[in-house]
């Protein structure tokens, strides 16, 4: 109930106006934000890549106009450059939100956003990384999946999400279970009918379990995306089972939840890369971290009102 509220709360422009105004939230976001602009995130990531391995994400998503869409590509352009001159593009790579690149666009989305996209591949491969494509709503399934298949004919090792929580997932992992192919598996976090998706906790772990052997099984490279204890035990099972070396997959989880099981995991001589989200367009991403854990919502509160 309160998860709902607060995603459809994450696509409400009053609701937006309310939180990012209050400078109280701000102490809030930062848990979940590594920064407002690239000068402060990249001092972020070199802390982070002492250990760990990390993925950026310039946020922002649904944008309408064309222009808005060039300006997130420069900015990802601007953010290679600098992880190449910093030396970190060996450690980080980029995560990207079709939807901040056009895909919604009324006229030629897809193939706006895919060119976008193009343009953020050849940057990321200049520099020696690699892009995954986030996934968001189920409305977009099969057009960031279209637009992955194409990109990875000229950039094979662009990764993609995929959400345990939708039906479709279990086949999607076996389509993508091929050599080269980087999978990031998580559980999903947008709220989704029971039509395409399984609202039940019990059914979504059950189905991140079976995509999760699909991906371990084949010749892919499966990104473990979770913070949950017992999926990051069965997948380190699952990876002994298919006899996988510590190198050919990795775990993943968010800047700011389990940082202590970050550390452990990386000390552990594991492959963890952290996912760093920055810049100004947070509301939309902090919103749907509220609606992961009803904790975060009380933190929240005491924040508001100044406890
Ligand atoms: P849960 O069962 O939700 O959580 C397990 C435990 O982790 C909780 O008990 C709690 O201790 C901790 N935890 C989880 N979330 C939080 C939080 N927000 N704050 C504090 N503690 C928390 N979703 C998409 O739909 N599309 C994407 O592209 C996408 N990319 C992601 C990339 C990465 C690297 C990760 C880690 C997640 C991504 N997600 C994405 C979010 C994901 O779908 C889940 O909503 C989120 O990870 C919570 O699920 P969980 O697997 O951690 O399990």
């Amino acid at each position: 109930m309160l998860r709902t509220a607060l995603l459809l709360a994450a696509r409400s422009d009053r609701c937006r106006a309310f939180v990012e105004h209050s400078p109280l939230t701000r102490r809030v976001v930062t848990r979940f934000v590594a920064g407002a602009t690239l000068e402060e995130v990249l001092p972020v990531a070199r802390r982070l890549t002492a250990d760990r391995l990390v993925t950026l994400d310039y946020l922002g998503e649904d944008v309408t106009d064309a222009g808005r869409a060039a300006d997130t590509v420069d900015a990802y352009v601007r953010l290679l450059a600098e992880l190449g001159l910093h030396g970190l593009a060996g450690r980080a790579e980029v995560s990207v939100k079709l939807s901040a690149l056009g895909l919604a666009l009324p006229a030629d989305g897809a193939r706006i956003a895919l060119d976008n996209a193009r343009r953020i591949c050849a940057a990321a491969e200049a520099v020696g990384t690699t892009v995954t494509l986030d996934m968001e709503d189920h409305t977009t399934t099969d057009a960031t999946l279209d637009v992955l298949h194409r990109l990875r004919e000229d950039f094979p090792a662009t990764g993609a999400v995929l959400q345990a929580y939708l039906r479709r997932t279990e086949a999607d992992c076996r389509d993508l279970a091929v050599p080269g192919s980087r999978v990031r598996l998580c559980k999903g976090a947008y709220d989704e009918p029971a039509s395409v998706a399984y609202r039940d906790r019990g059914e979504v772990d059950r189905s991140y379990v079976r995509c999760l052997r699909i991906l371990m099984a084949g010749p892919g490279y499966p990104m473990v995306a979770t913070h949950d204890p017992r999926m990051i035990r069965i997948a380190a099972h699952l990876a002994e089972e298919a006899g996988r070396a510590a190198d050919s997959y990795e775990y993943q989880m968010l800047y700011g939840v389990r940082a202590d099981a970050q550390a452990e995991l990386a000390a552990r001589g594991l492959r963890m890369r952290v996912y760093v989200p920055y810049g100004g367009q947070w509301y939309g991403y902090f919103m749907r971290r509220l609606a992961e854990r009803p904790a975060n919502v009380a933190f929240l509160a005491r924040s508001l009102v100044g406890v």
